[in-house]
């Protein structure tokens, strides 16, 4: 073959990466949209096209920063939004974190991607759970390492078994990663269960990676425990950002924090604060909303109580979705995401992505599938709690009928 006409071929990198939740299914999402149909979107957790728009104060703090965040910042980002972070998770009791602990990102997910490259070699083992929000997944695997996926117990509300991380760790595991509440499951840890996650990282040695995203949008009085709370002999790293409870996701403005035993992790931090300067910095303009953010009361709390939107859509989806016949779904404490289960008896499903795309095709609803999110089984469906009432209840309705269909009697 001339090399005129050799292929363009992906790097040998990307062997095994997947990222199901933009994938296949979108495209025919997408595919169906432009000949004209109207797609009901119940796949992406992105709060402001559903009507959750920010409070208008973090608008007007991006707009007014635009004048003077033409420029390049610090690369960790700027003092002042830095500082916010720090003064944030020294108010919740994490002690001892400084602005220099913190660095801002384009979104928790270039943190991700920092973070692992900085610290993954090849052939490293990451415990991630299953399922997870596949990011955590797919960018060790880009990164050269292995996801050990531990499982969560869906008869026990989806909580993952220490014991069972415990006897996956092997001399290559680096890290532990910890999503609290979890996406896709809604599962909110107890804080035994965070406080053993980070004896567990003490006693091994390893990095414990918390992303507490959701850490704001609990339900039913749910609270949510920190892991950098209980990590003081070991490297803990926690990410968050505007996203989710400030429902700015579309302004890419995150954070990641080092904690606990920084002395002994001053190699992996060089490199992660290489990696940032490599890319300059994250979103200038973006960085300005962070501290008005922390700083006002944010109205999710009232979407998430009695009476708000978040709730009332929670409970009605996971209402109609259990009325389905073999439709079983764990109420989720946190996050914005239901994942039921179709009892593979009533619903032998094969290839779930193949029934995602056919279920979109009958119905024009878009859902994600389980195995997206690294569950082992094709017996599981993600939605977003987000669409108003109307839109779920249209939705689930024509799944439920699709669901008569091509059950087995
Ligand atoms: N972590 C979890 C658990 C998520 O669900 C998401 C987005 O859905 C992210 C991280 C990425 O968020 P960001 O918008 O900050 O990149």
């Amino acid at each position: 073959m001339s090399s005129k006409t050799r292929q363009i071929t992906q790097s040998s990198k990307l062997a095994g990466v997947r990222y199901d939740v933009r994938g296949p299914i979108l495209q025919e999402a997408e595919r169906l949209e432009r000949d004209g149909e109207r797609i009901l979107k119940l796949n992406i957790g992105n709060p402001a096209p559903f009507g959750f728009e920010a409070p208008p104060e973090i608008v007007e703090a991006l707009r007014a920063a635009l004048p003077h965040a033409q420029g390049y910042t610090d690369s960790r980002g700027i003092l002042p939004a830095r500082e916010a972070v720090a003064n944030h998770y020294a108010d919740v009791g994490v002690a001892d974190v400084s602005p220099d602990d913190v660095y801002l990102g384009n979104g928790v997910s270039e943190l991700i991607s920092l973070v692992l490259q900085a610290l993954v070699s090849r052939g490293d083992e990451i415990l991630v759970p299953a399922p997870d929000y596949p990011l955590w997944t797919a960018q060790v695997t880009l990164q050269g390492g292995r996801a050990v996926h531990y499982p969560c117990d869906e008869s026990n509300g989806w909580m993952p078994n220490l014991a069972e991380i415990e006897a996956l760790i092997t001399p290559k595991t680096t890290a532990i990663v910890l999503i609290n509440p979890n996406n896709p499951t809604g599962a909110v840890y107890s804080p035994e269960l965070v406080r053993g996650f980070a004896a567990l990282a003490e006693r091994h040695g390893l990095v414990l990676m918390a992303d507490e995203i959701y850490d704001r949008i609990l339900y039913d009085g749910a609270t949510h425990e920190h892991a950098a709370l209980h990590v003081t002999e070991t490297l803990c790293l926690t990410f968050s950002g505007l996203s989710k409870a400030q429902r700015v996701a579309g302004y890419r403005a995150g954070w990641v924090i080092a904690s606990g035993d920084r002395e002994r992790a001053a190699d992996f931090l060089e490199g992660l604060t290489l990696l940032a300067n490599m890319r300059m910095c994250s979103n200038a303009p973006a960085q300005y909303a962070i501290p008005v953010a922390l700083e006002i009361e944010s109205s999710i709390d009232a979407l998430c109580a009695p009476g708000g939107r978040l709730l009332e859509q929670r409970n009605l989806a996971h209402r109609l979705l259990t009325e389905i016949p073999g439709v079983t779904c764990e109420l989720p404490g946190g996050a914005m995401y239901l994942f039921p289960r179709l009892d593979p008896e009533r619903y032998p499903i094969e290839d779930d992505q193949a029934f995602v795309i056919n279920l979109l095709r009958a119905t024009r609803v878009l859902v994600t599938n389980g195995r997206g999110f690294n569950l082992p089984t094709p017996d599981h469906l993600r939605f977003v709690t987000l669409p108003e009432v109307a839109v779920l209840e249209e939705a689930i309705g024509r799944i439920a009928e699709y669901l008569g269909t091509v059950r087995v009697p």
